[in-house]
Formats: structure tokens, sequence, C-alpha cells
């Protein structure tokens, strides 16, 4: 199994190929942006009390698991939803895989106070199979993919780079 798509790629793929291309190949402007202080800020803030940051393998980095099989993943806003479901199904995937089966996944809002539970189907699994391949498709490429032009972009981090 590939070692080398991690959590994050799976999520910048659902949000921009491009986006997914940069990160790869280490062009990160992320420390500057506006979003990404805030998400840290909460990081450090929310759920004192719970386990922080579990790795596995370097390939998912899950933010806590509160209680046992329920895996969470704290994301400060629901603009970008899809992709931070499709994210933690694939950490729900790359679990299965390695024979960890009978976890639930759940994406918490702290600043929303919501949460929505994540689960893992067949039809998933054979979803992330592809999404894997293309993902190395993708950052095999010697150059990035197009611009999306969406109203993401605004508040992308690598705006300047992509339209300036
Ligand atoms: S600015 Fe838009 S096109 Fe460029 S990386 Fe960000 S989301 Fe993708």
């Amino acid at each position: 199994m590939d070692k080398s798509v991690t959590g994050i790629m799976v999520y910048y793929y659902a949000v921009c190929r491009k986006k997914l291309w940069y990160f790869y190949h280490e062009i990160n402007m992320e420390q500057d942006s506006e979003n990404v202080k805030i998400g840290k800020l909460l990081d450090d803030s929310s759920y004192l009390r719970d386990d922080k940051h579990i790795n596995i393998d370097n390939v998912i980095n899950i933010d806590f698991i509160r209680s046992q099989g329920i895996l969470h993943e704290i994301k400060k806003s629901k603009k970008i939803e899809e992709a931070s479901i499709l994210q933690v199904k694939y950490y729900l995937y790359y679990l299965k895989k390695r024979g960890v089966n009978g976890i639930r996944g759940k994406i918490d809002y702290p600043l929303l106070k919501q949460s929505i539970d994540v689960c893992l189907s067949d039809d998933d699994i054979e979803q992330i199979d592809k999404i894997v391949t293309e993902i190395n498709e993708i950052i095999s490429m010697k150059i990035p993919p197009i611009s999306i032009n969406n109203k993401i972009c605004k508040s992308c981090a690598y705006y300047d780079l992509c339209y300036i």
C-alpha cells in the first residue's frame, strides 16, 4: 500500500488539485495565512483534556480520539465540509487497510458547537482506491494543474502565486 498519501493530501485533493501539487512539492505558504493561524489557535485551545495528534506511519495525523473507537477531526468551519469528510474517510480507510476495524469518525466544529458523524462504506473504499491513484498522478506532474477559479481561491494561501 502507498504510504506517501497523507490525510492532508486527500483533503487538498478535494479542495483543489493545484493546491495539492503545491503542497506536495513543498511550496508552502500556509504559515502566513490568517486561516491557518486561527486553526492553530483552535487546535491549542480546544478539547484540552483529550489525547491529541495521534500520528500513524506519518500518514495520518488524527486530532484526537476522545472515546474508544471514535476518531475526531477538528475543523474551524464548514466551508469545505466535503473535503473534511473525505479526509476523515481516508483515515478510516487507511486504518481498515491495516486491519483496524470498527472505528467511526467525527468532525467537530468547536466554533459552531456542532459535529457530524463519518462512516466508511464499501463504495467509499472503491472511490478512495481511485483517488489515491489520481493523487499519485497529480503529484507526479512536472507542472501544477490549472487554477480552479473558485470563490475559495480568495481565502487560499496560494492566491498570490496563482493569480498575481
Ligand atoms: S488559489 Fe485557487 S487555484 Fe490556486 S491553489 Fe488556491 S484554491 Fe487552488
